[in-house]
């Protein structure tokens, strides 16, 4: 007892000395901890962690917090618009997530909405325009850049409008049927940035497949003056006649 009283100093020190470590210790995790939890980083998202408190249907069973894990497709890379100004894309030719690198907006005395192109097809995409007004044609851009993303709600929309007149299709059948007039996603030339959508006043901008529209005349003999082509001229294998398709070839 007396020898435990005489060491007293030594076991003072040594619970204070534990305490100093302890406040350490805590002090640490408080400013560092965030480095222990994994993040979701903007460069590499392939999941997303979300934690959401869900309540039981049956309600019998105390809430619990349930992780959820969300997969978000690779985030597409970006390219360079240039490489692919030639690239073959068709019904069988896909160009996957490809995104362009060199997107601009359009000014609006050249659109009806706002649209995204390629930079590369500006200037030729405003000549063209302002060649067509100094013929009495007024154009408009009325459609751009179209994302993979865009495309495939569009295609599913279309699929699902065929479902509700053809209830008895199989789903290929009802993808081939909106394959005849919709792409499926990365099979349409808009992806690039480099193709174009172009209607007039004359048929208050909307997309009429007739060879006899003065706008449709004008395109088939101007728009390879400003290095577009159309695309799917009459008879073509892939699509109805399209003559507001342009796509720029350089
Ligand atoms: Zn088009």
């Amino acid at each position: 007892m007396n020898k435990v009283f005489s060491n007293k100093p030594i076991w003072i020190a040594g619970i204070v000395m534990g305490l100093i470590g302890l406040i350490l210790v805590l002090t640490y995790w408080f400013y560092f901890r965030d480095s222990f939890i994994v993040k979701n980083s903007d460069d590499n998202i392939d999941a997303k962690l979300t934690i959401t408190p869900t309540v039981s249907e049956t309600a019998t069973s105390i809430p619990s917090i349930t992780q959820i894990i969300v997969t978000i497709p690779p985030k597409a890379d970006m390219y360079n618009t240039a490489d692919f100004i030639n690239f073959p894309i068709s019904k069988q030719q896909s160009i996957g997530e490809f995104a362009p690198n060199d997107l601009i907006i359009l000014p609006s005395l050249y659109s009806t909405k706002t649209i995204r192109v390629s930079n590369l097809i500006k200037d030729d995409l405003i000549k063209l325009i302002d060649a067509a007004k100094t013929d009495g044609i007024t154009l408009k851009v009325v459609s751009g850049y179209r994302s993979f993303g865009e495309q495939k709600v569009l295609f599913n929309n279309y699929v699902s409008n065929e479902r509700k007149s053809n209830s008895s299709l199989s789903e290929a059948e009802l993808e081939a049927k909106a394959n005849t007039y919709s792409a499926k996603p990365g099979h349409s030339e808009h992806q690039l940035g480099t193709t174009v959508d172009i209607s007039s006043s004359e048929v208050n901008y909307q997309l009429i497949s007739d060879e006899n529209a003065k706008y449709a005349k004008w395109l088939e003999e101007n728009a390879s003056k400003y290095n577009f082509t159309i695309s799917f001229e009459k008879n073509n294998p892939e699509y109805i006649y399209e003559p507001w398709h342009l796509r720029w070839r350089g």
